[in-house]
């Protein structure tokens, strides 16, 4: 009964809503896609007014799905804290 096929796990589903700390508006939606040991930190810099988020602790492979009317930025990294800059798209 070896079983070697990769099926997605619906657990391993989770979708976190990052907003900005100042304004309040949605500025990145996170989709896990597997369940991982690996856990990281993400900033996410709010386009709108200049503000950010809170640090969103996650664990896992993300998927990053901008909201409507913006894209993702340039990302830097340290020590496995991400900071993600958005952009408006007109
Ligand atoms: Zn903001």
């Amino acid at each position: 009964m070896a079983e070697d096929k990769k099926i997605l796990d619906a657990s391993d589903f989770e979708e976190a809503n990052i907003s900005c700390a100042d304004c309040e508006k949605q500025l990145l939606k996170m989709v896990r896609v597997e369940k991982t040991d690996t856990k990281f930190e993400i900033t996410v810099n709010c386009p709108y007014c200049d503000g950010a988020s809170w640090a969103n602790q996650l664990e896992g492979r993300y998927y990053q799905n901008p909201p409507e009317g913006l894209g993702l930025g340039a990302m830097t990294e340290e020590d496995g804290n991400f900071a993600l800059d958005m952009k408006k798209i007109k």
